[in-house]
């Protein structure tokens, strides 16, 4: 058996229906993430089929009168009677938190606030749909930014040591909304889509996600950032604690203690991306960016931050997806394309490389090209990639 790195699994498989693999990882909090990721699981196939499709197929059976009365009743519970805000919508202007704050406020008459943990490098793009957002959608926000220093520092050492240059931006994402829920005395927070759509177990899709280690912790030392423990993150980076909380997650007891719920809109609402879309384009005059976005053949995913399209390149390499397969996968599943169009444009899109923001990413982070491809080389794991005349080869395919 071929050794893997990050504990992949050693055999690829793709699911018969999407353009999915195996290799796909699932459900690990982003604070345990280690370089040997001993904690990892993937995407799970079974009789040739894939969690997320075998999701998608319960969602097509779900009553979706049923679930929006259980809404109701979970938006009567915590309506607001004195004017205060009553729920918490995150979001940096994508299409799916416009359409969770924009329904919640004007087609369930709640009070939400919106809090935006803003991406590490904003697009022009994604910022005008965020203003266009609060501005013509109407909404109260807050925009908190963390101390960008050491968001640096953290955005570089997880490239360096994890190749993932998103994580400060997902933990931010994840971490602020039950924190500012917390100190506004709100008791209710949604996240949008369901992550059982993409892959995450079907045991992980209750209707409220207070899962323990996703968006709580109990002790902050343990966990991990940038793949370094936060106790030696201190020790040996110099960065204090004080500067480290913003983008640690919220005590658990304060979770416990105040009977915080956190849920996600998608299990009460049909949620597909594309018509999150047309609501979004419709209602806040949210706009797609003019090109295609590298490495993939959609406009309108994931826009707002200049290192997203880096990020899913090293989803390329690290496990051989890219983001067409990401974003032909939830196609196929929302019958917006086949399986063999899935197909095609895997193999046309996945793996370009994405070369618009490149220098602007590694200048603001300090990093050399020829170390960041250097590093780029260490994270492809044998049982994915070999080298044949100086030329790095994707040894399982789905095409
Ligand atoms: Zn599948």
């Amino acid at each position: 058996m071929t050794k893997t790195l990050f504990n992949l699994p050693s055999n690829v498989i793709f699911c018969k229906e999407c353009v999915m693999s195996n290799q796909r990882p699932s459900s690990i909090p982003e604070f345990l993430h280690t370089a040997d990721r001993k904690n990892a699981s993937y995407l799970n196939i079974e009789d040739g089929v894939c969690d997320a499709c075998k999701q998608n197929k319960i969602k097509q059976k779900i009553n979706w009168a049923k679930r929006e009365k259980e809404l109701l009743k979970l938006l009567d519970k915590h309506r607001s009677n004195n004017n205060n805000y009553d729920c918490i919508v995150p979001g940096s202007g994508g299409k799916d938190s416009v359409f969770a704050s924009h329904i919640l406020k004007y087609k369930y008459g709640m009070n939400p606030l919106t809090v935006t943990w803003p991406p590490i490098l904003y697009t022009e793009y994604g910022y005008k749909n965020y203003l266009n957002w609060i501005d013509k959608g109407g909404f109260d926000n807050i925009m908190y930014r963390p101390n960008s220093n050491i968001q640096k520092i953290l955005t570089r050492l997880s490239i360096l040591n994890l190749m993932h240059p998103f994580q400060t931006f997902i933990l931010g994402q994840k971490n602020l909304a039950p924190k500012i829920a917390n100190k506004f005395g709100i008791k209710l927070v949604f996240f949008g889509e369901n992550e059982a759509e993409y892959g995450n177990p079907i045991a992980d899709n209750t209707k409220s996600i207070r899962k323990k280690s996703f968006y709580s912790a109990s002790n902050l030392n343990n966990l991990y950032l940038a793949g370094i423990k936060v106790s030696d993150l201190i020790k040996k980076y110099k960065i204090s604690m004080k500067d480290l909380m913003i983008f640690l997650p919220i005590n658990e007891e304060e979770i416990k203690t105040k009977n915080m719920q956190i849920h996600y809109l998608g299990y009460y609402l049909k949620w597909i991306p594309q018509e999150a879309y047309y609501y979004a384009v419709e209602n806040t005059n949210f706009k797609a960016r003019p090109f295609r976005t590298e490495g993939t053949y959609s406009k309108y995913n994931s826009i707002d931050d200049k290192i997203d399209d880096l990020h899913y390149y090293t989803t390329y390499i690290k496990f051989g997806l890219g983001r067409a397969s990401y974003d032909a996968s939830q196609e196929i599943r929302n019958q917006h394309i086949t399986r063999e169009e899935g197909i095609r444009l895997v193999k046309k899109f996945d793996g370009e490389f994405p070369n618009r923001y490149f220098e602007e990413v590694l200048d603001y982070l300090d990093i050399e090209k020829e170390e960041f491809f250097k590093k780029l080389d260490k994270f492809r794991s044998k049982h994915l990639w070999e080298k044949k005349n100086n030329k790095w080869i994707l040894k399982n395919k789905i095409f």
